[in-house]
């Protein structure tokens, strides 16, 4: 048994504009103990998708429907108390901002204290010392001393791996880690991941690492889900999404990774933007901006198929939602996975998988909802279409 179920869980948002489909249908899963990365730009459904896991969507939200099942109970059944149990206890979240997640009239160690008394039943001074030790293991220097600190006086990064130090107090089996990084410059996020990598082994605890960073789920992760506009677009072990990624946006997000040693001017990106949830173009999503959209692709919505075999594949850990695998387009996906052997790569020595880009025209369709161009990269270089490509948050 995995230790989270998702089945079919669909989030809606009831707004003035109309209503947002956050999260449509989606599945997956994560074993005890496994590092497990979702994947997309801001829009596709991660976040929301990570507070419906700890029951926290807010008015004008609701969970519609679908099961979410930890540790075989089935989390949409349980009491609110219930729930709240289960947060900070079992599942931890880490938020992006540290510092909305610290209240700032409480010194940081007594923060952490805090969750521990009210989780474990630790007496004060017990949970005083696990909290300085938690301290200590997130790498806060002289852990006693800075127990009596408010987080003001804790740089952004100390500030981050308080927030890790808290979300690891009550020795959680699964650790939400939304965008933990995002606010930190690159030298810090090395060694926070590095840090959260090394505390999760110890402690045994599954990680959903919900990032925009691809090269963030390559250091850490072991599976990973690829969303786009509230659904699931691809799933894969990181290796297989890295050397052999199957849906055209997981295409779209490899060749936008700047590399050391690239000699182009400009990065990669996809054209256009995420889809406003309001109004999501018919068919695949993605059509809009994908080359390969053919004018099925305009009304059929692609199933998440085994990409080999093309049949469904309920939770399975391989999948790709594209009509190439389900036998209804024309032609064949064109492009080709190059992996650039140690000669070829003098900065790093490690291998280099990368994607070229398509050198066929793009498919223009008739429905294009939001007038984009359906050329996937920016081909010409003329940076007419480079719109949009990976964003914060
Ligand atoms: S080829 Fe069609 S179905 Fe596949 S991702 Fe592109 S638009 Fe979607």
């Amino acid at each position: 048994m995995a230790l989270l179920e998702v089945e079919d869980l669909t989030v809606k948002f009831y707004t003035e504009e109309g209503v947002v489909t956050a999260v449509d249908d989606l599945s997956f899963r994560i074993k005890r103990g496994e590092k497990f990365g979702v994947v997309g730009e801001s829009g596709a459904g991660k976040s929301v998708t990570a507070l419906s896991v700890m029951r926290l969507i807010e008015e004008p939200g609701r969970i519609e429907s679908g099961t979410v099942r930890f540790d075989g109970e089935d989390l949409m059944e349980m009491s609110e108390s219930e729930v709240r149990d289960v947060r900070g206890n079992d599942i931890a979240m880490i938020f992006q901002d540290a510092q909305t997640a610290l209240n700032p009239v409480y010194t940081v160690g007594e923060q952490i204290a805090e969750a521990i008394r009210h989780h474990l039943d630790y007496g004060d001074a017990a949970a005083r010392d696990r909290a300085i030790r938690l301290l200590d293991d997130v790498g806060i220097p002289e852990p006693e001393a800075r127990y009596d600190d408010y987080p003001h006086e804790f740089s952004g990064g100390m500030q981050q791996r308080v927030v890790i130090a808290m979300a690891l107090s009550c020795d959680p089996d699964l650790l939400i880690a939304d965008e933990p990084t995002t606010a930190l410059d690159v030298t810090i996020e090395a060694k926070i991941l590095d840090r959260l990598e090394r505390l999760a082994e110890e402690y045994d605890t599954a990680i959903q690492l919900i990032t925009h960073d691809l090269g963030v789920i390559a250091e850490m992760c072991d599976r990973v889900m690829v969303m786009y506009a509230g659904r699931a677009v691809e799933k894969a072990t990181v290796e297989e999404m890295y050397y052999d990624p199957k849906h055209p946006y997981t295409v779209g997000l490899m060749s936008a990774i700047p590399r050391i040693g690239d000699r182009q001017d400009r990065l990669q990106t996809i054209p256009g933007t995420m889809p406003d949830l309001v109004e999501v173009p018919s068919g695949c999503s993605f059509h809009p901006r994908c080359p390969f959209a053919e004018e099925e692709c305009t009304r059929k919505q692609p199933p998440l198929v085994d990409p080999e075999t093309g049949e469904g594949v309920g939770l399975s850990d391989r999948a790709a939602a594209c009509l190439a695998y389900t036998g209804d387009l024309d032609n064949e996906l064109d492009y080709e996975v190059e992996v650039r052997g140690r000669a070829e790569q003098p900065d790093d020595g490690q291998p280099d998988p990368r994607v070229r880009r398509p050198d066929s025209e793009p498919v223009r369709t008739d429905s294009d909802p939001v007038g984009l161009d359906t050329d996937l990269l920016d081909q010409n270089d003329d940076g007419e279409d480079d719109a949009g490509g990976l964003s914060d948050g």
